[in-house]
């Protein structure tokens, strides 16, 4: 099997996520790509993040459609902190030895890679895939010509951060979003605290 993984937030999924797994599915020859939602993101910890089962739902929903791609909860059902090297051991124990997994990640995220727990380990466990993000350039960070490859996907200038925004001001975010995650946010209400780059006050369906 070769797995592509696709960590991040996704606080909420957007299209760019979407598009740049296909990429990658396509580029690769991917069996499958599983979408990792971050438990508590620590490089996030300076905003207040959805709840992990809201963030979780909307990947389900933003993938449900489309066979290649599946939804892991092994960052959600951690406790602590999400390090990349905690997810590629999970999934590395979920999918065998037999996997090659194929760590995805934009331009942005790519540039604070050195930063991450582990790096070293992270090599073992997964061929890194950097894909290119508007506003970002795509760079190999340091790391060994051969652990990693650089591919250009196509440009969708789309951010969470962004679609937040848009939610909070009441602009549209049709055709940034699939169109059940937009039904999604609406919902539940998520977003519309009006603080930008801010998620909306938890809220449960108990209280
Ligand atoms: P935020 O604005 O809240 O940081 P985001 O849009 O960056 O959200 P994340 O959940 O932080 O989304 O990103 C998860 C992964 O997807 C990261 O590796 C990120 O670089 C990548 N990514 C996000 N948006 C795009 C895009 N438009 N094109 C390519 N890669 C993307
Ligand atoms: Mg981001």
């Amino acid at each position: 099997m070769r797995v592509g993984v696709m960590g991040g937030t996704f606080d909420p999924i957007h299209l760019g996520h979407l598009a740049a797994a296909s990429e990658v599915a396509h580029h690769f020859n991917l069996d499958t790509v599983v979408f990792v939602p971050a438990g508590s993101p620590w490089q996030k910890a300076d905003r207040e993040v959805s709840p992990a089962e809201d963030r979780y739902l909307m990947t389900v929903v933003a993938t449900a459609a489309d066979p290649r791609l599946i939804i892991s909860r092994v960052d959600i059902d951690r406790p602590g902190p999400t390090y990349t090297v905690d997810t590629l051991r999970d999934l590395r124990d979920e999918w065998g030895g037999d996997a090659d997994l194929f760590f995805i990640t934009g331009a942005d995220a790519l540039n604070d890679i050195l930063g991450w727990r582990d790096t070293d380990e992270v090599q073992r466990l997964a061929h890194l895939v950097g894909v290119t993000r508007p506003g970002h350039t795509l760079a190999n960070p340091g790391l060994a010509p051969g652990t990693i490859t650089l591919l250009e996907v196509p440009a969708l200038a789309i951010s969470s951060s962004d679609v937040r925004a848009r939610v909070a001001e009441g602009a549209p975010i049709s055709y940034l979003v699939p169109p059940g995650v937009e039904s999604y946010i609406a919902k539940r209400g998520l977003y519309r605290a009006g603080l930008t780059g801010a998620a909306a006050p938890t809220r449960r369906a108990t209280s």
